[in-house]
């Protein structure tokens, strides 16, 4: 509602404005796709396997309504075949069957971007400090960022083997969520907040003594290009991302101010073979999605990014029958003010108040003697200044020489 979609819409404009400047053009995926789009990336994920949003149309297709973009935004280069590399950025909503609590919704926005076709380290970083340079931009300071390596699929395959065994030795231990994911992803094992799980996940095996040689060149490479751009950050072995096709570097953001359990506000990383799975020619990328919704309550808990304050520049009070406003409001607005006007041919006595309730800093008034003499009265509103009359033909020149914009500054 307003005044937050104001807010909302300037986020997303900040965003585009941070990832145009890198050359990242609009991707518009649309919300509902094929449900093999997700089901053929993700089928070990809850995402995927519990909390879709999927039905069949009336025209017997399984479709979902997505519950993130970067398949979409895979699929979508497998159909189209664009030239590489391939820059874009997307913003809109997406939908899972989670558990509403705060800052965990079953609609909520992203703005993301994904690179194709390149396997350049500093790209990774690139991707990174723009996700960086937005925070800032924002005004957020509490954001850290945390990263990591799965390595290579290789790397990945013996250190997944290996979580597998360090877990199945904890036995009933563990507790039956952990056990059933350990069944379906042992990576994800690693994610689980529960309690009785943490002594396991703390004594768990590192990537890091499973990573090749190329991978570990590859995230030196990532952390020297943060160090070079002063972004800091620090390597959490643990981080994982639950998607198979995930390789080498890793990340996420976390706010400063909220619950643990709500507490990233994006992530991304490098991956491969999605591209293929959609049918398309085996191609990397990586990329990076932001939760508009929680950023928005960081904002809120840092105090800053406040919503922009659109005043209105001009009420117009006519009390002629309202045919004059039409006109007035019309013009007043062609010229770039904002105008808002009484309706339903009330009093003047009730076009004043809701002038005066509008925080306008002018009102129009026009009368009997005004419209016959072709002027209008322009009488402050908020301050004492004595009232003017104006001839209609000089009322726009005078009120853009008396107004001053009053648009909110944001960072
Ligand atoms: P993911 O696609 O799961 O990596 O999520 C990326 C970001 O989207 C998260 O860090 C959150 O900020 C946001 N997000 C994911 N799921 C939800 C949700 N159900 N409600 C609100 N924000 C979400």
């Amino acid at each position: 509602m307003p005044p937050e979609s104001a807010r909302w819409r300037r986020l997303t404009s900040v965003f585009a404005e941070v990832v145009e400047s890198a050359g990242y053009g609009q991707l518009i995926p649309p919300l509902l796709e094929d449900l093999g789009v997700f089901t053929r990336i993700g089928d070990a994920t809850d995402v995927v396997t519990k909390e879709m949003y999927d039905f069949v149309d009336k025209g017997d297709r399984r479709v979902a309504l997505r519950p993130e973009v970067t398949a979409s935004v895979c699929r979508s280069f497998a159909q189209h075949r664009p030239k590489l590399p391939w820059k874009v950025f997307y913003s809109g909503p997406n939908f899972r069957y989670e558990k509403p609590q705060r800052g965990r919704y079953r609609q909520f926005d992203q703005v993301g971007i994904e690179v194709l076709g390149v396997d350049d380290a500093f790209l990774d970083v690139e991707v990174i400090a723009l996700a960086w340079e937005f925070y800032r931009r924002l005004g957020l300071k509490q954001v850290k960022l945390i990263v990591n390596s799965l390595g290579e699929p290789d790397d990945r395959a013996q250190y997944v083997d290996a979580l597998r065994e360090h877990f199945e030795a904890a036995g009933s231990a563990l507790t039956e969520q952990s056990r059933a994911t350990l069944q379906r992803n042992p990576l994800r094992v690693l994610d689980s907040k529960r309690d009785p799980d943490q002594s396991f996940i703390a004594s768990a095996p590192l990537i890091a003594n499973f990573l090749s040689p190329e991978a570990t060149e590859h995230f030196a490479a990532v952390q020297a290009g943060l160090r070079e751009l002063d972004i800091p950050f620090e390597v959490e072995p643990k981080l994982v991302r639950g998607l198979d096709y995930y390789r080498r570097t890793i990340f996420e953001f976390q706010g400063g101010t909220l619950d643990s359990a709500q507490n990233a506000l994006g992530g991304g990383g490098r991956y491969d073979g999605l591209v293929e799975a959609l049918g398309g020619p085996a191609t990397p990328g990586v990329g990076f999605a932001l939760g508009v919704d929680r950023t928005l309550i960081a904002c809120d808990d840092e105090g800053v990014f406040a919503a922009p304050v659109k005043a209105i520049d001009v009420f117009v009070v006519d009390v002629t029958g309202g045919l004059n406003a039409v006109a007035v409001t019309a013009e007043l607005r062609r010229a770039g003010l904002v105008a808002d006007r009484g309706y339903d041919n009330r009093s003047m006595k009730a076009q004043m108040k809701l002038a005066n309730r509008s925080g306008a800093q002018f009102a129009v008034i026009i009368g009997g003697d005004e419209a016959d003499a072709g002027t209008a009265i322009v009488k402050p509103l908020r301050t004492q200044d004595d009232q003017v009359v104006i001839a209609r033909s000089t009322l726009v020149a005078h009120l853009l020489d008396n107004i001053h914009s009053e648009e909110s500054d944001l960072p």
